[in-house]
């Protein structure tokens, strides 16, 4: 049997086990997909473990998606803009690293949201790892001006100028206060901090006073719960509005296919998705 899995810690309540076998099974692939939670120290060896014969590759999360870049033989364009890497196949021993999360983002915001990001304008909350993986990937597909507040100015400082002379797009770094004026001039909201996740589902990432309008479309990066306080928010105002399941979903597809080479089956990896949530 082919094995592969999930490298974090901790996994706690990992939805990908459930996703990734149930796509197995549809295409009859002879593969288990498991958990992986190990401190550090474990990493290396682990990984090692992971090039042999039986080993298809891994997903890797929190907190090793940049860690791992220094464990893998080769790492892809994506992955390398992004400087993560969540999909590791192992093709005879030597170990590719991907990013599926900045194109799984993507795919959901156009399969979901029925938006192209090209020549909008789109804010970002959070220069964390979700927000680098969006907003570089909101820049490489084309918008007109990426928009990054971070509570943290200097994170987003940081990413935005990491856009601007390295990859040479438009992005801005502002402070939270700002928030407004650019939201009336922008096409997508993104939250990509945890403000709003279970179980502080009271929460909104954007400051008090903030209004939305209806030519907006706000995804949250959150799926848990799958309408967030942000996007209640949202539907008030009339703004089409996308939960973070879609690019969870898509990045465990695009992860799929880079394993087996098959047709991503996304249709049944979201079924099992929202079954496994639903059951938490
Ligand atoms: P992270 O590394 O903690 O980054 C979040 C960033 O947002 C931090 O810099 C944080 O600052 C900042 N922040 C917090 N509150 C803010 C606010 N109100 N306005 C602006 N910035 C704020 O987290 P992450 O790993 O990037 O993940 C972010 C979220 O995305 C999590 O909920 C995660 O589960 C979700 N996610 C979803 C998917 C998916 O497939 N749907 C994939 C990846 C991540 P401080 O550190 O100072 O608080």
């Amino acid at each position: 049997m082919k094995k592969t899995g999930l490298i974090g810690f901790p996994l706690g309540h990992s939805i990908s086990p459930a996703m990734h076998n149930a796509a197995f099974k549809i295409f009859g692939i002879d593969a288990e997909y498991l958990l992986y939670e190990v401190r550090s120290g474990e990493l290396g060896d682990l990984v090692s473990d992971l090039r042999g014969k039986e080993s298809l590759g891994f997903n890797v999360t929190i907190p090793y998606k940049e860690t791992i870049i220094k464990y893998v033989d080769e790492v892809t364009t994506f992955a390398k803009l992004i400087g993560a890497v969540n999909t590791v196949v192992n093709r005879e021993g030597v170990l590719v690293g991907h990013n599926t999360d900045g194109p799984g983002f993507i795919q959901s915001l156009k399969e979901e949201g029925g938006i192209d990001p090209g020549d909008k304008i789109a804010v970002v909350l959070g220069a964390g790892g979700a927000g680098r993986a969006v907003a570089v990937m909101l820049a490489e597909s084309g918008t007109s001006k990426v928009i990054l507040a971070d509570v943290d100015f200097n994170k987003a400082k940081d990413l935005s100028d990491y856009i601007n002379f390295e990859l040479e797009r438009n992005c801005q770094a502002i402070l939270p206060d700002d928030l407004h004026e650019h939201i009336k001039k922008a096409s997508i909201l993104v939250n990509a901090t945890p403000i709003g996740m279970h179980p502080n589902t009271d929460n909104s990432p954007l400051p008090r006073g903030i209004k939305l309008h209806s030519d907006l479309l706000v995804y949250d990066l959150v799926y848990n719960p799958r309408e967030t306080t942000l996007l209640k928010e949202a539907k008030k105002a009339g703004a089409k509005t996308v939960s973070g399941l879609g690019m969870l979903v898509r990045q465990g597809a695009l992860a799929f296919s880079v394993f087996t080479d098959e047709e991503p089956p996304v249709g049944i990896m979201w079924e099992a998705a929202e079954k496994a949530l639903s059951a938490r």
